[in-house]
């Protein structure tokens, strides 16, 4: 790993220049519609600079900070799902010919993204959905030449809860690796195309006291965290737990929306639906979200089979918490709180579990 290198705030257009510059379009967090969410990128003046989330069960609140830091909020409301795994997209179009019909793919022809800004939980969750999604030619287009600048977080939210998930708030895997202190960055090339990308800014090396401020600020990030999921082995713990009452408590306040998968960045699950035309010479097959909290994701066969809001509560829970291990060898939850913050009804995953586990949360 070469030196970590400084750059300086008011340099941070300079790599964003060289990202354009290399063929990416730069996507980064900017303040929209009142909240911070991923979105184009041109300049460093469209982050969100003196801004800080305020999040918790139920509830987002934006505030000014008057500190002139462009990092020190916690998560934007999605993480990065959307722009390799996308909401809606067609998957094929079909139009009929004379002598039958033509079929096309539509895989996606954009250009590659550089995320700038990217969270260690979102990154984490990345690299779940790139193991699901492997094989799906839609997501790869999109992913596989995707250049990414993480941010390590300096000033998690109430509803973070990486540092018990092992997901952050250092992030593990980038191109380029960012810690924001006063006046600029820590750079860390994280690859070789992040050092290729680094270089020609030719900046200064970190001084030790900037690499010591920069280390203690991540680690101050994990200690400050409140919430965790509880230890152990969680698949056969909440096995051991399916028939719980709580399960039946929490359908009490859920209301079957899917926001938390909605906002969960490793949930995949989704749905297919043909269209045709009315003059019956085209078709087409697109793709969208689908969450295990609507009705029709349980109808199987003729029947329901999770007719009440308890069984899929439980459903989504012990999957992500439990069953994901089994599946992947790993957690489905990176800890990134959304699932707690955008609950209309406020229901806390890591106190639910807490309850169902018969511990303190
Ligand atoms: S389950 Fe909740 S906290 Fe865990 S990754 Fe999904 S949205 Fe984030
Ligand atoms: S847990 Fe909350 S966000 Fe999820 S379906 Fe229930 S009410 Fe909606």
């Amino acid at each position: 790993m070469a030196t970590p290198r400084f750059l300086p705030h008011n340099r941070l257009d300079d790599l964003i220049r060289q990202l354009q510059a290399a063929g990416y379009r730069v996507i980064g967090p900017r303040l929209q519609e009142g909240v911070i969410a991923y979105g184009e990128l041109a300049a460093a003046t469209e982050l969100p600079w003196g801004w800080q989330d305020e999040q918790t069960p139920g509830r987002y609140r934006l505030q000014r900070t008057g500190q002139p830091l462009a990092f020190a909020w916690a998560t934007p409301t999605q993480g990065l799902k959307p722009w390799f795994f996308a909401p809606v997209e067609p998957l094929w179009r079909m139009r009929r010919t004379s002598d039958g019909f033509e079929l096309a793919a539509c895989l996606p022809q954009e250009k590659p993204l550089a995320i700038l800004g990217a969270r260690a939980c979102d990154l984490a969750a990345v690299a779940r959905q790139d193991a699901i999604l492997e094989h799906d030619p839609h997501y790869q287009a999109r992913r596989q030449d995707a250049l990414f600048i993480a941010v390590h977080c300096t000033r998690p939210a109430a509803s973070c809860f990486c540092a018990s998930t092992g997901t952050g708030p250092r992030a593990m895997r980038f191109d380029i690796g960012l810690t924001e202190l006063d006046t600029g960055f820590v750079v860390e090339a994280g690859s070789p195309r992040g050092r290729g990308l680094i270089e020609p800014l030719a900046l200064a090396a970190a001084s030790a006291e900037q690499l010591a401020t920069a280390q203690k600020a991540v680690a101050a990030a994990a200690l400050r965290q409140t919430r965790h999921l509880p230890p152990g082995d969680l698949a056969a713990r909440l096995a051991a737990h399916s028939e719980h009452p709580h399960w039946a408590e929490v359908a009490q306040r859920c209301l079957a929306c899917g926001n938390c998968t909605q906002a969960c960045p490793t949930c995949f699950c989704h749905a297919r639906s043909e269209t045709a035309s009315a003059d019956d010479q085209t078709a087409e097959q697109a793709r969208h979200w689908d969450s295990c909290f609507g009705e029709l994701h349980g109808h199987l066969a003729g029947f329901q089979v999770r007719p009440e809001t308890a069984q899929r509560y439980r459903q989504w829970l012990t999957h992500k918490l439990g069953n994901w291990w089994t599946q992947f060898g790993e957690s489905g939850c990176v800890g990134c709180g959304r699932c707690l913050t955008w609950c209309p009804a406020g229901i806390d995953l890591t106190q639910e579990v807490a309850a169902i586990l018969g511990e303190a949360a």
